[in-house]
């Protein structure tokens, strides 16, 4: 080797390691530049970091915070929306309440108009009733008139049944509406028969004339001991009847009969007064007493006698079995015979004629 050799091959090494130096500083400054950076940047952010992460956990409560008072702020809209709510739902409440209490008011009061209605045109029926009956008697006497003028046919027989109503009366009154036909009752209040005021409201119900027999029918020391004593009797069962029927009776008869009152013309005279025709009987049944006959037999009693009359007047009384089947028996007879079966009106020419021809 030469001597520039050795040289070049010591100044190599010498750079060489200069190089190292250098390379070595190198490193230290970068060794130190990343301290400085750590120091001054990388410090620094943790730091911020801190920071950042403290405020995010601020951000974070507070947006819990903002949550919760969110909820709490929601519920209490939701609780006065629901107040709200329950104060329309309890307006509304109120006001149908209101609605169905006025609707009940005036629901009542058109009830208590049409009960007023009904209650005036009640109060006018007995009114009309007498005016339809005063009718109905003017076309039977334009009947019987025809009758007695030889114009018609036509008879008629006045069924009469005295001394009810008793205990089998309904019974009567079934059969006469189911033969269709009409009769006259000669009532006494004094009975003890059961549903008295049932029965008599029936048979004026069912179109017959409820008549008077006086209250008591009892004659020795009562009816007729004296003409003050028989009005009272007649006073009495006009108010028995008119209390359990609305109506007053306006026709009379005489119990046994007008022969028997002792002072029969002040009595005739007193009850026309009153305002009563009377009447007696002219066919009998013999369907009281002693000795009564079997059904056939009163039957045939009724149609003998009846059939001698255009106009009949027929005694019976409305106890008696018998003649309740006698009275089925008969009527259909005599219908075929040409009569009709009426209740006596005031009108009829029979009212206030002694008829009587049987006793
Ligand atoms: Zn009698």
């Amino acid at each position: 080797m030469t001597r520039f050799q050795r040289g070049w091959l010591k100044l190599k090494d010498t750079l060489t390691a200069i190089e190292k130096v250098f390379l070595g500083l190198a490193a230290a400054g970068a060794v130190f530049l990343g301290v400085v950076l750590i120091q001054y940047f990388l410090y620094p952010a943790a730091d911020y970091a801190r920071q950042a992460d403290q405020a995010f956990q601020q951000a974070a409560q507070l947006r819990e915070e903002n949550e919760q008072t969110r909820l709490r702020l929601e519920e209490e809209a939701a609780a006065a929306e629901r107040d709200l709510s329950d104060a329309d739902q309890e307006t509304r409440d109120l006001q149908e309440q209101l609605d169905a209490q006025l609707q009940q008011a005036q629901e009542r009061q058109d009830t208590i108009q049409e009960l007023e209605e009904a209650i005036a045109a009640f109060d006018s029926l007995p009114e009309d009733i007498l005016a339809l009956r005063t009718q109905y008697g003017e076309k039977i006497r334009q009947l019987e008139d025809m009758i007695n003028a030889g114009e018609t046919d036509v008879k008629i027989c006045y069924l009469t049944f005295d001394d009810g109503p008793t205990n089998i009366t309904h019974q009567f009154l079934e059969a006469l509406d189911e033969l269709d036909i009409y009769a006259t009752f000669f009532t006494i209040g004094a009975n003890t028969a059961q549903n008295m005021e049932e029965n008599l409201r029936a048979e004026m119900m069912g179109g017959h004339t409820v008549a008077n027999h006086t209250y008591s029918h009892q004659y020795k020391g009562n009816v007729y001991s004296s003409l003050e004593s028989f009005m009272e009797q007649v006073k009495a069962q006009d108010d028995w009847v008119y209390e359990t029927t609305g109506f007053h009776t306006d026709i009379f008869r005489f119990p046994s009969g007008s022969q028997y009152c002792k002072f029969r013309e002040e009595a005739i005279e007193a009850l026309a007064e009153a305002g009563y025709g009377w009447i007696d009987w002219s066919a009998n049944a013999y369907d009281s007493g002693t000795n009564l006959p079997d059904a056939a037999t009163e039957a045939a009693n009724i149609s003998y006698q009846v059939r001698t009359l255009d106009i009949a007047v027929v005694l019976c009384h409305d106890w008696n079995y018998n003649t309740l089947e006698a009275v089925k028996q008969v009527v259909p007879k005599l219908e075929a015979a040409g009569y009709v079966f009426l209740p006596l009106l005031p009108q009829s020419s029979t009212i206030g004629n002694t008829t009587s021809n049987f006793g």
